[in-house]
């Protein structure tokens, strides 16, 4: 085995960089070359097709002559780039995307063919996607629906069609169909709510700027570690002398191959109109950023998951591997996935942007203090929405946020929020400045000042957005986005009817929208912290304001099961009861299943690579002590290097015995929710830095040359 490790360094010793070329100097010659967006749309279809597409709202379906319109145009316009095939492409529950691929060629005529009806459903088999128990397996179909609002694209030689996954009996079946749904609720409440304000507005829509963080490293040595392969992380290797205490690799300069694989993936994704801005060095050595100019959540959605496979075959090629999990490597930082939101109207203003004007800043404060108000109400539900075994390595491990829920809004909102909350009762008299009197006149336009700003915090409010930091680098962004959408909006409609019950009364409607927000501002104080949010202190404190800090998937995934989120899916039509419980089953199957394969890679390797070496190491051993004590030369020191290693093998053998049987009666356990809970007590906990622990020793202690994993410092600095 140890073979394998050198075999793979020689590899990389060998290695040269993959030159990739730009096409062209100027990104604009090439961006959204690939996608049939709305400027393709505009150019390709007659104008009545066109307005039509682009005002079809989420989810809903086209007429049959648009869907035929646009499925000629697409055709002429896929089929003059090479493309021979296409696919709906989706996003079923297992995190992954999804495609099926079929032609434009009809045999039977000879002909290439793409009708509108090929375009807006198509029938895959769904028996093997998870379902969660809503699809018995003699009633399999499901169908996925073209989603309009979201770019067709080309990837290779195939059209891949955005599309929700939903079975013949309705229920969805993917990540996205709550999402738009989600998506339509907010629209619907922020507008009824912006018409307070301003009656010219029709539309909002949601915002997402991701940040994906992600660790490359070199493809002979991933393969050559079959906990990476397996598990996507290592699950075992001692930290190298130098991880990232120097500081030395943010925004420090990126390794020429590094390099040469995010030029090409960039122009990759600019080609299919993602708009990738920013690429730096992350805090870990090896770990890089990438982040997109925000977007219509939807679409930014989708450009995450389609970035995510982009990068992989782009690696590829230059031979590296990206690693996406949340922590990849103990003992540097892991990745996660800060999500940007914020809200846009259709006449262009971010509601979460402070303006110089005091009218416009009441609407500005609106929509900062509900949303404040919702995170505060379901910030069970938000902790829920980014759970995964993944994530749990990551969350609380002092260098994410923790699993405590709070919003981080900065010095001179509080104040500004503190002021409301004080002056609000005071009395307005004709004449009276009324946001003077409030103090709300004076909101500075940009508070993004970055003394300000608290990294510590799972959800901050960055100047002009929200930024939500504690979603996994590896889970899909949908679960997220849908529950923060669907909480706001939620909230938002809550606020449109207590204001409408005051000035149904006769109530002036500035002067009840600034009762409301008082009213909010009040019974959310206790999601607000300003501090460190990696301190104990913070964890004392939250629990004194009675704040939930649960740290475990399994326990978490129970507040999707309240009947708190349970009123909410169902009454704001985003998921029946059906639904929210056939998610939880899917989602704790599938902690199950990554913690056994975590648990069982830890075994193998503990078993036949890390047990026989150790073994074979202290043979050598052996024969030395022996052969001093034939020279007559003293070997206790040898021997007690033996009986040292000996402790560590006995131990790691009966970690690994016992968890093996552990897992067996575990497995026995009939309710998938208590099994979950298992695995995470009394396997991950129980045993995971147990057995990682004896194996971490043994690799200090075991000659280099015969140690079988690649090390810590030749993933993480070799390249
Ligand atoms: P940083 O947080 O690293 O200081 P920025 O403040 O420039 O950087 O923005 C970070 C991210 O926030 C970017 O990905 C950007 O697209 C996103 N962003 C900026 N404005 C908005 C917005 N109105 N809605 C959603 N995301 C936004
Ligand atoms: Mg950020």
């Amino acid at each position: 085995m140890a073979r394998l490790r050198f075999k793979a360094l020689e590899a990389l010793s060998m290695r040269k960089k993959v030159e990739f070329k730009l096409p062209s100097l100027k990104i604009s010659d090439y961006f959204g070359q690939n996608a049939f967006g709305v400027p393709q749309m505009r150019s390709a279809l007659a104008p009545e097709v066109f307005e039509k597409v682009v005002h079809v709202s989420h989810g809903k379906r086209v007429d049959k002559d648009t869907a035929d319109a646009v499925a000629a145009a697409v055709k002429t316009w896929a089929m003059n780039r090479g493309v021979t095939h296409y696919t709906h492409w989706f996003q079923p529950l297992t995190g992954a995307t999804a495609e099926k691929h079929d032609t434009f060629f009809d045999s039977t005529k000879g002909i290439e063919e793409f009708k509108g009806s090929a375009l807006v459903q198509q029938e895959p088999d769904a028996s093997s996607f998870p379902s969660g128990g809503i699809r018995s397996t003699f009633e399999a179909r499901g169908y996925t629906a073209w989603d309009p609002s979201s770019p067709i694209f080309i990837w290779d030689t195939t059209l891949c069609i955005p599309t929700i996954f939903v079975s013949f009996t309705g229920e969805a079946l993917d990540y996205k169909a709550p999402l738009l749904k989600a998506i339509e609720a907010i629209d619907r409440a922020s507008t009824k709510v912006c018409r307070l304000f301003d009656r010219a507005v029709a539309n909002v829509t949601p915002t997402l700027g991701w940040e994906q963080e992600y660790f490359v490293v070199d493809r002979a040595l991933y393969n050559a570690r079959p906990d990476l392969v397996m598990c996507g992380r290592t699950v075992f290797g001692h930290n190298p002398a130098r991880g990232q205490q120097l500081d030395d690799h943010y925004f420090g300069t990126i390794p020429t191959r590094v390099q040469e694989f995010m030029k090409e993936f960039e122009v990759e994704a600019h080609k299919l109109g993602i708009p990738i801005r920013t690429r730096h060095n992350e805090v870990a050595p090896s770990q890089f950023e990438a982040a997109p100019m925000f977007e219509e959540a939807n679409v930014a959605t989708d450009h995450n998951q389609l970035l995510r496979d982009i990068m992989d075959r782009v690696a590829f090629k230059h031979d590296l591997k990206v690693l996406l999990h949340e922590k990849p490597f103990a003992g540097v930082n892991g990745n996660g996935k800060h999500n940007n939101w914020s809200l846009m109207t259709d006449t262009g203003v971010n509601l979460l942007q402070p303006t110089s004007s005091a009218r416009e800043n009441l609407l500005f404060l609106t929509f900062f203090v509900v949303s404040i108000k919702a995170v505060y109400e379901h910030a069970d539900l938000l902790r829920a929405s980014i759970a995964s075994f993944g994530n749990d390595f990551r969350l609380g491990a002092n260098e994410a946020p923790p699993a405590i829920i709070s919003v981080f809004i900065g010095q001179t909102l509080s104040n500004v929020l503190d002021e409301l909350e004080k002056n609000g009762n005071v009395k307005i008299e004709k004449g009276d400045n009324l946001y003077m009197k409030l103090g709300i006149d004076q909101i500075p336009e940009i508070i993004m000042d970055n003394t300000d700003r608290n990294r510590t915090s799972p959800f901050a409010f960055t100047g002009n957005k929200f930024e939500f930091r504690a979603v996994g680098s590896e889970s899909n962004v949908s679960n997220p986005m849908m529950v923060l959408n669907l909480i706001v909006a939620d909230q938002l409609n809550k606020f449109y009817s207590e204001v409408t019950k005051l000035t149904n009364k006769g109530k002036d409607r500035r002067l009840a929208i600034i009762e409301i927000l008082r009213k909010y501002i009040k019974e959310s104080k206790s999601i607000r912290f300003e501090g460190d949010g990696y301190s104990e202190a913070w964890v004392k404190e939250a629990e004194k304001r009675g704040l939930s800090n649960v740290r475990d998937t399994p326990r978490a995934l129970d507040f999707y099961l309240s009947d708190k989120s349970t009123q909410l899916f169902s009454s704001n039509k985003i998921l029946n009861e059906k639904e929210v419980k056939a998610r939880h089953e899917i989602m704790i199957e599938n902690y199950i299943k990554k913690a056994q394969i975590d648990s069982r890679v830890m075994g193998d390797l503990a078993l036949n690579h890390i047990i026989p070496t150790a073994i074979a190491y202290q043979n050598k051993l052996i024969q030395n002590a022996k052969g001093l004590k034939e020279l007559g030369v003293d070997n206790k020191e040898i021997i007690s290097y033996i009986e040292e290693i000996s402790q560590h093998i006995s131990a790691l053998r009966k970690n690994v015995n016992e968890m093996i049987e552990e897992r067996k009666k575990i497995n026995k356990i009939d309710d998938s929710r208590k099994r979950a809970i298992a695995y995470c007590d009394d396997i991950r906990h129980k045993y995971f830095d147990k057995i990682r622990y004896s194996v971490d020793k043994l690799e200090l202690f075991i000659d280099d040359e015969d140690w079988p994993l690649v090390k810590y410092r030749e993933l993480l600095f070799l390249k």
